[in-house]
Parts: C-alpha cells; sequence; structure tokens
C-alpha cells in the first residue's frame, strides 16, 4: 500500500477493470485501467461491457444450476426479470428491461457466478494503490499506467486525477482515446499526460459515421488541436485493422496525410482485428452485428504496415 494519504474531495468514477502486466498499449510493461463508457458504438467492439457509464449485470448461462437453484426468481431480486419458459428445462432466462435495480450485493446472492457486476466505483486512491504494485517493473521497463476504455475522457475529472496522482508518484501516464468528447475534457487530461494512444478508424465522415454511430468531424479537430496545444506528449495514431471496413491503403494514406505534418505524433500502429471477447455480448443479452468479419490477412497487415514504415523512415523494416 502507498503511503499517500486519502483526499475525501478526491473524484470517484466507475472503473470496469484493472489489467497489469500489459505490453502493447504504450512504452514499456503497463498496468491498464479500463474506465466505463464510450461515446461510440463499433460495430467490431470487443468490450461492449464498457459502453455503459454505470455498473450493469452480467450473466453467464453455462454457470447457472436453473430449476434446482430458482434463487433469483425470489425476493430480493427484481420481480420478473429472471424466469423459466414452461415445460423447458436449463438456465434461467434473463428480462433485460427489467434487471437495472441489480447491484453487486445482490448478484453475490447467486451461488454459482453466473450473475456479476461488469464495473463498480472506486477513488483515485484505491486505483493508484493497485496500479503501484508495479512500480519496480514500470522503472525496469519503462512502463507505467495507462487509461482506456470505453472512453477514459468521458470521465474527465477521474481520469485527470487519476493521472495527476500516478504522476506524483512517479509513475509513466498513457491514455487510450478515441477523442469523441468536448476538447474541454481533453484540455482537462492531457497536462498529466506522457503518451496518447489514439484511434483514426475511418476516414470519411459517412462511413465513419455509419461504423461507428457518429460522424468523425469533432474527432479530428480534437486530435489537431491536441498535437498542436500539447507539443511534449507523444501522440501514437491507430487503426483498428477491418477487412472490408478500413484494411485499405486509402485510408493508411489518408490517416498518414493527416499525422506526419506533426512531429509529435511518433508512429502509427496497426490493430489487426480479432474476434476475442465476443462471448461478452451473451453475457449482456446483446448480438454482435459483425459475424461474418474475419481477421485481416498476415499479406495484408504486411502490406499497409510497409506502407507506414516507409513514411516515417523505416523502410529497413519493410518485408
Ligand atoms: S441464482 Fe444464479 S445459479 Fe441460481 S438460478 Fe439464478 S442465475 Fe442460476
Amino acid at each position: 500500500m502507498s503511503n499517500q494519504t486519502t483526499n475525501p474531495s478526491a473524484p470517484t468514477g466507475i472503473v470496469l477493470n484493472i489489467q497489469r502486466y500489459c505490453s502493447h498499449d504504450g512504452p514499456g510493461i503497463r498496468t491498464n485501467v479500463f474506465l466505463k463508457g464510450c461515446s461510440l458504438r463499433c460495430k467490431w467492439c470487443g468490450n461492449p461491457e464498457s459502453i455503459r457509464v454505470k455498473p450493469e449485470l452480467s450473466y453467464d448461462p453455462k454457470k447457472c444450476k436453473g430449476r434446482e437453484c430458482s434463487l433469483c426468481l425470489k425476493d430480493p431480486f427484481p420481480k420478473g426479470a429472471f424466469y423459466f419458459t414452461e415445460g423447458e428445462e436449463g438456465p434461467v432466462k434473463v428480462n433485460w428491461d427489467l434487471t437495472s435495480s441489480c447491484d453487486q450485493e445482490l448478484c453475490s446472492l447467486c451461488p454459482t457466478g453466473a450473475l456479476e457486476m461488469y464495473g463498480k466505483r472506486m477513488t483515485v486512491d484505491e486505483v493508484l494503490d493497485e496500479v503501484e504494485k508495479d512500480a519496480s517493473i514500470y522503472r525496469s521497463s519503462g512502463g507505467g499506467i495507462t487509461l482506456s476504455g470505453g472512453e477514459c475522457m468521458l470521465q474527465p475529472d477521474f481520469s485527470a486525477a487519476l493521472l495527476k496522482g500516478a504522476h506524483e508518484r512517479g509513475i509513466n501516464t498513457a491514455v487510450e482515446t478515441a477523442c469523441n468528447v468536448p476538447w474541454a475534457n481533453i484540455e482537462k487530461v492531457l497536462p498529466h499526460v506522457d503518451t496518447m494512444l489514439h484511434d483514426h478508424k475511418l476516414t470519411i465522415p459517412e462511413r465513419h459515421k455509419k461504423w461507428t454511430g457518429a460522424g468523425n468531424e469533432r474527432i479530428l479537430a480534437n486530435f489537431k488541436k491536441a498535437y498542436e496545444t500539447f507539443p511534449d506528449v507523444d501522440f501514437i495514431a491507430r487503426t483498428p485493422l477491418i477487412p472490408g471496413v478500413n484494411a485499405d491503403e486509402e485510408h493508411i494514406r489518408a490517416v498518414l496525410a493527416f499525422i506526419r505534418p506533426h512531429k509529435n505524433v511518433i508512429d502509427y500502429e496497426l490493430l489487426p482485428y480479432h474476434r476475442f471477447g465476443l462471448g461478452k455480448y451473451e453475457y449482456l443479452g446483446k448480438v454482435y452485428e459483425l459475424d461474418d468479419y474475419k481477421t485481416p490477412s498476415d499479406e495484408v497487415v504486411k502490406h499497409l504496415q510497409a506502407i507506414i514504415d516507409e513514411a516515417f523512415g523505416r523502410t529497413g523494416k519493410q518485408s
């Protein structure tokens, strides 16, 4: 535990998960702190449990003991939220419209862990005490804390307090963001950031809206303003690469044209689409819409990476 004194007026936030030993979201070995809430609805999203700001119910039918248990059909569970269909065996069914009052205390009554909550409210010190456990690893690897989500800039006071507190404890800071938030949020957070990883998902506004639920005009304006207002921050552009959506030269070259005039954009990374974590859609009672989409081939990734390497003067890395 740290010897920092707890500040009772420090903001609290809704944290989805704290993941240690991460190596892909900023320099060195890092602890990723995932915050709840997102302002985009990317159809390929692999973290649907991060979209809602509030904590929410998760239900894994594979863990349910079914009728032999039936606990969640009784008080204090909300009436009608859990039910069995007449004559059918198997796990309990959920009426998701009636589950908004479920909380951690209620879920703890489920004997098998089939019912759980995604997300909980935490203080800045609670999060940083957890993060600080790996301080020696950060020192030896050049790592630190990365705030991710969801969209960490949707909880700007909490994010700013976390990052400021991390700096006070000598911990390097990074954020992973899509910047689909008011500039005022970004302005609050970025003074405490060493590295900002930011997504260039699609270039054309109409296509951006089709695939993510929002246009990219505000996002691009925020990126440009961030590059210009915070010259000491290292910016790393990223694209989640999805065949049939954006895994093409046109998009990669458009992003390069946008970022290369700004010398503090130090890299552009490709994140090949994967299908991990899709089971979480079922746990939330949601349907995954991109069922037919595949991961990009190694050939496509190598070709697009070579274009990026050339633009960054790393021609020796081309394959
Ligand atoms: S309390 Fe848990 S194990 Fe029991 S019926 Fe409900 S979901 Fe299934």
